[in-house]
């Protein structure tokens, strides 16, 4: 089994680490390094906590939900039942932000019709999964939800010790005893396949899947929100030793002194937030200063 910073760095790194290593090196290293805050903008940090919110709702109401279906449902009612359920859930999320919001002079409305499209392809996906269920199973009320597989949990903090790996999965398929990643992405998906850094991100989760529970996770899948594409990830064993390779490089990186070159594209420079203090050699050298002197 292979062991890497769990174990000898004795901390663990995050899955969007594997990530923005990829996007570029340097950037991470001033980051998690030398400790550069990358400022999000409030409205951003508004809209992630209200979504947050309402898929937690969503986690806590969807037993509810299914309980309360006494009958055999057609699709579209399912979709129209599960839309409404999930509407709700929004509208009271965006309600408990509701001082924020006013604060940032957003209108609620707005908020809410921003909000909606990435809910809205939640709430489906959840509504097809159960009518394709209750029409095998012909079950309705408790029971549904009692036998209903595969069951969906939205944002699932996931940990692998031996990998010394953590993250957050969007979505997490349970079948029985098979688990399946997804991660919803607000993009649009390339001719084929999936992006590069989303096909690690979904590796990455399959093996932290996989230490977790003791079987192998072979699967997972990138739902494209901006075209509606859904994706699938096969996690084989080439894509498991790019994931090992690296968590070494990341750990290597984290753990040294030594600060990357700059990035080959160098378009990322042009939108990256630490353009002016990346290209400055004296800040960088002040701050590699102190850090060394902590
Ligand atoms: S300015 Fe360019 S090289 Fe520097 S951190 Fe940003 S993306 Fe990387």
């Amino acid at each position: 089994m292979f062991i890497y910073a769990g174990g000898l760095l004795g901390f663990m790194l995050s899955v969007t680490m594997l990530t923005g290593f990829l996007y570029c090196r340097r950037k991470l290293y001033l980051e998690r390094v030398l400790g550069l805050k990358v400022e999000v903008p409030p409205q951003q940090v508004l809209e992630g906590t209200i979504i947050h919110a309402a898929i937690e709702y969503t986690n806590v109401t969807e037993r509810d939900l299914v309980c309360s279906i006494d009958k055999l449902e057609t699709k579209e009612a399912l979709e129209d039942k599960y839309k409404r359920w999930s509407m709700e859930l929004l509208r009271k999320a965006i309600l408990l932000n509701r001082r924020e919001a006013s604060e940032l002079g957003l209108e609620l409305l707005k908020l809410f019709r921003g909000l909606w499209p990435a809910l809205e392809m939640h709430a489906l996906d959840r509504a097809h999964n159960l009518f394709e269920f209750q029409s095998q199973t012909k079950l309705i009320g408790e029971g549904l939800w009692e036998a209903l597989t595969p069951k969906i949990r939205a944002e699932v903090k996931v940990k692998a010790q031996k990998l010394g790996l953590v993250g957050v999965i969007d979505w997490l398929e349970k079948e029985g005893e098979e688990y399946t990643p997804h991660e919803l992405k607000n993009a649009t998906a390339p001719r084929e396949g999936v992006w590069h850094d989303h096909m690690i991100q979904v590796a990455a989760y399959a093996m932290i899947l996989s230490e977790a529970h003791g079987k192998v996770v072979g699967k997972g899948y990138v739902h494209y929100l901006k075209n509606g594409a859904l994706r699938p990830v096969v996690v084989n064993a080439f894509l498991r030793d790019e994931v090992e390779r690296l968590i070494r490089q990341v750990g290597d990186l984290v753990s040294g002194s030594q600060i990357p070159p700059y990035v080959e594209n160098k378009k990322k420079c042009e939108k990256c937030p630490h353009k002016a203090i990346c290209y400055d050699g004296e800040a960088i050298r002040k701050l590699l200063n102190e850090h060394q002197n902590i």
